[in-house]
């Protein structure tokens, strides 16, 4: 392998700043990492053996990002550079941050103190000769992800790093090596102790990768899963029949890794049959039943949602789809029907309740799904919304004012007469007009002796 890469000029010239200053500064970790695997690089990280207070010094527009992990963000060309002193960390005494951080002038110090062999690795920018006194190029050969030192002890210190293995091995298809990999039960006891905004984000970057369900299978072998997801894990061995190959579990994460590269809609296709495990009827004649397991996975998923902190904006998004991904769109259904369909789900779920649909049919394992099965559906609500028609209460052609303006008390009843008449519309669009809706609203007065 290659022990040299090219540095792109905007990013040599900004070492030349620390050099002109007596200092020196690298580039380090994943941007070298992925230069050396001949992939594109977009963060480039930058260590350096002046202070933060010196770095602010050398730019115009320095940002004390991590400043207590010794991080600064420069501005740079239009770019910004995080920029770390280099440093040793100190004790880590309950397996999340290091207690204390102490700076050093000496790369290799610093290198020693990063997790992987292969994210251990330093370029020069003036010669773009690589830095590796952890065998980091050797294991980027072997496609071996490998902790530098002790794992156990690598671990302990750091309870994540058993995570970001499993997310780097399956990000390049590497192995993990077999002590790094048997480090991994050995310490769970410490990966408990991570906070869960941590293990999210890990887990979102394993989710939006390209090889999630590769990614999801190794953190079940692993033994984390289980442990930040047991929702998720309860579905293993849980059987389906039907057109069914899959158990639970297996079905889940085709789904996910069918789904597009969007954490909503991943999350939804890993998600959505959660409420299987409890929901599951045996009929007399051994068929398999999974009555209201839509609903009782919409109420798990936001569960462990939240266990995870996912922000509320996601986790209502991918509650909502959930919730509703229970649907067989078929060419014969009316605009009637189709009407019906947007009225419950909201306008805006249509198409991600469509795509989620057709990850879960993919994720039968019968080959990919045809979406001529449900993608005409979002053609078929453009059309009627062309048309203007009504999907909800507010696109009625009258409002509570005009109920009221008939004499129509306030309170809870009028909201239950403008559902009665969107369902009218709903079946009927030439009704939306505010003359027939106010005709259709005396009825229902009448037909309830409403005064
Ligand atoms: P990616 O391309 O996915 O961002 P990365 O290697 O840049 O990969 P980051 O999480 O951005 O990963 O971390 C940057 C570098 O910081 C890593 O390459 C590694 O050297 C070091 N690092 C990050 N997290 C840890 C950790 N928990 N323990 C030790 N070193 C770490
Ligand atoms: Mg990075």
């Amino acid at each position: 392998m290659t022990r040299r890469i090219d540095v792109p000029r905007d990013l040599k010239d900004f070492a030349e700043v620390f050099k002109a200053a007596g200092y020196s500064c690298y580039f380090v970790g994943g941007a070298v990492r992925d230069r050396l695997l001949g992939l594109s690089a977009s963060d480039w990280d930058a260590a350096t053996d002046a202070r933060p207070e010196d770095v602010k010094k050398l730019f115009k527009s320095v940002i004390p990002t991590g400043i207590q992990h010794g991080t600064v963000t420069v501005h740079w060309r239009g770019g910004s550079i995080e920029t770390t002193t280099f440093r040793v960390d100190g004790e880590y005494k309950d397996g999340r941050r290091p207690v204390s951080v102490c700076f050093t002038s000496d790369l290799l110090e610093d290198l020693s103190r990063r997790d992987f062999t292969i994210n251990g690795m330093a370029v020069d920018p003036a010669t773009g000769e690589i830095v590796d006194p952890n065998g980091g190029l050797e294991d980027l050969a072997a496609g071996l992800i490998k902790a530098i030192g002790d794992p156990v002890a690598r671990f302990e210190e750091d309870g994540l790093r058993p995570l970001r293995a499993v997310r780097f091995a399956a990000r390049f298809g590497f192995s993990i090596d077999p002590a790094t990999l048997a480090a991994i039960p050995a310490t769970v006891e410490r990966f408990r102790l991570v906070s869960a905004e941590r293990i999210r984000d890990e887990f979102t970057r394993i989710l939006v990768s390209s090889r999630a369900g590769e990614g999801l299978l190794r953190l079940d072998e692993a033994g984390l899963l289980t442990e930040f997801l047991p929702e998720l894990t309860a579905c293993k061995d849980v059987g389906q029949g039907g057109p069914h190959c899959y158990d639970v579990f297996r079905h889940q994460v085709a789904a996910c890794e069918a789904a597009p590269a969007d954490l909503v809609l991943r999350l939804a296709a890993l998600l959505h049959d959660i409420g299987k495990p409890t929901k599951r009827t045996e009929a007399g004649d051994g068929s398999l039943t999974f009555y209201g397991h839509d609903l009782e996975s919409a109420r798990l998923a936001e569960k462990a949602l939240r266990r995870l902190k996912y922000p509320n904006a996601i986790i209502d998004e991918v509650v909502t789809l959930v919730k509703h991904h229970m649907f067989d769109y078929a060419e014969d259904w009316t605009d009637a029907a189709v009407r019906r369909f947007v009225a419950r789900v909201g306008i805006e779920h249509v198409k991600p309740l469509a795509i989620l649909r057709l990850a879960d049919t993919t994720g039968l394992g019968h080959g990919p799904a045809d979406p001529r099965s449900v993608m005409p559906l979002i053609d078929r609500v453009e059309e009627l919304r062309a048309k203007d028609q009504a999907f909800g209460i507010k696109d009625l052609a009258i409002r509570g004012n005009d109920l009221a303006a008939i004499g129509w008390p306030k309170g809870p009843s009028m909201g239950r007469a403008l559902a009665e008449l969107l369902e009218a519309v709903l079946d009927d669009p030439e009704l939306n007009t505010r003359e027939k809706l106010l005709e259709i609203a005396g009825h229902i007065k009448e037909k309830h002796g409403v005064r």
